[in-house]
């Protein structure tokens, strides 16, 4: 999962370069998919499956289009255009390499695994988001993972 720190000018670069258009930007602020995973664990296909890099792909051949993982997306990346299930992180790191700032930080490799996704979940929605770029304190509910 990428975070957006408080570095970003809002030039667009990151949303732009994504290829499976899973970077929101609200008020210009990026916020992308989470990996959280439950679109995988949804599918009943078992089509959407992880990656070497943590991110996750659509095998195309098992996917019947049945919108589950679209249903399920706790913050409605996952999406289904011209046939074909988009939205959902790969972990490609081009949002990263092209910012111009190094606003986008890779948070998997700064917090300890595994990952309590409860809790980065509720952090991680687009108004904490928001509270966090702006230095705003942030209450987090769910217990983290020791
Ligand atoms: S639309 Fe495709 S990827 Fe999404 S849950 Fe259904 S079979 Fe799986
Ligand atoms: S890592 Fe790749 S797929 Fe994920 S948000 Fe960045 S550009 Fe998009
Ligand atoms: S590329 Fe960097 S500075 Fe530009 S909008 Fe994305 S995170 Fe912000």
């Amino acid at each position: 999962m990428y975070l957006t720190t408080s570095a970003c000018t809002k030039c667009a670069k990151c949303w732009e370069v994504c290829p499976t258009d899973c970077i929101k930007h609200p008020d210009g602020i990026p916020f992308s998919c989470t990996t959280c995973g439950i679109c995988a664990s949804v599918c009943p296909t078992t089509a959407i499956r992880k990656n070497r890099f943590g991110g996750y792909y659509v095998d195309r051949s098992r996917c019947t289009r049945c919108g589950m993982c679209v249903k399920h997306c706790p913050f409605t990346f996952a999406k289904i255009v011209n046939d074909r299930v988009r939205g959902i992180c790969i972990r490609c790191g081009k949002c990263v390499d092209v910012c111009p700032v190094n606003a986008r930080i890779d948070i998997l490799k700064s917090v300890k695994q595994p990952i309590d996704y409860a809790v980065l979940l509720e952090v991680a929605t687009p108004e904490r988001l928001k509270a966090i770029i702006e230095g705003k304190p942030i209450e987090i509910k769910a217990e983290a993972t020791k």
